[in-house]
């Protein structure tokens, strides 16, 4: 039911009760995280599993459209042990509609750490939401991971 996604970017209107935006799109359509790629090129090989995110930012990108499509299961596994909640429970009535990537400090295939500063927004009962947010992220073993936000 991709087609009855919110268009991207700002908007007024209604949000529809029905929680139909909780779910992956299709590997063709657009991807959540606003990269310009379809989702397919984009987060959704992260989020089938198919492989993991070679740098910080790809990996951050990949846990917004996370949030967006509902997979608790995929954010879990991308934080760090040290930090990761024991469970974590999305609301679908949340509805994430973009993402701003402002700013990234190392986090290459080659690094060990790295920094994304992002803006998100959301709407969730005609209410908007914005989360600003420093992440820091962690590579072991050859995989990123979410570790926490920092001031
Ligand atoms: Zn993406």
């Amino acid at each position: 039911m991709t087609d009855s996604l919110e268009p991207f970017g700002p908007h007024t209107g209604t949000v529809p009760t029905a929680p139909d935006h909780f779910a992956p799109p299709g590997f063709g359509d657009r991807c959540r995280c606003l990269s310009g790629e379809v989702f397919g090129a984009c987060c959704g090989p992260f989020l089938a599993r198919e492989t993991t995110a070679p740098t910080a930012v790809q990996l951050m990108r990949s846990r917004y459209s996370a949030y967006a499509a509902g997979e608790a299961a995929y954010l879990l596994e991308t934080w760090h042990p040290s930090t990761r909640p024991a469970a974590l429970e999305l609301d679908p009535s949340t509805r994430w509609y973009r993402l701003d990537v402002l700013r990234r400090e190392a986090g290459g295939p080659l690094d060990g750490v790295g920094l994304v500063e992002f803006r998100a927004y959301a709407r969730r009962n005609g209410d908007r939401l914005e989360q600003h947010e420093v992440s820091r992220f962690v590579r072991e073993l050859g995989q990123w991971r979410y570790l926490d936000a920092v001031d």
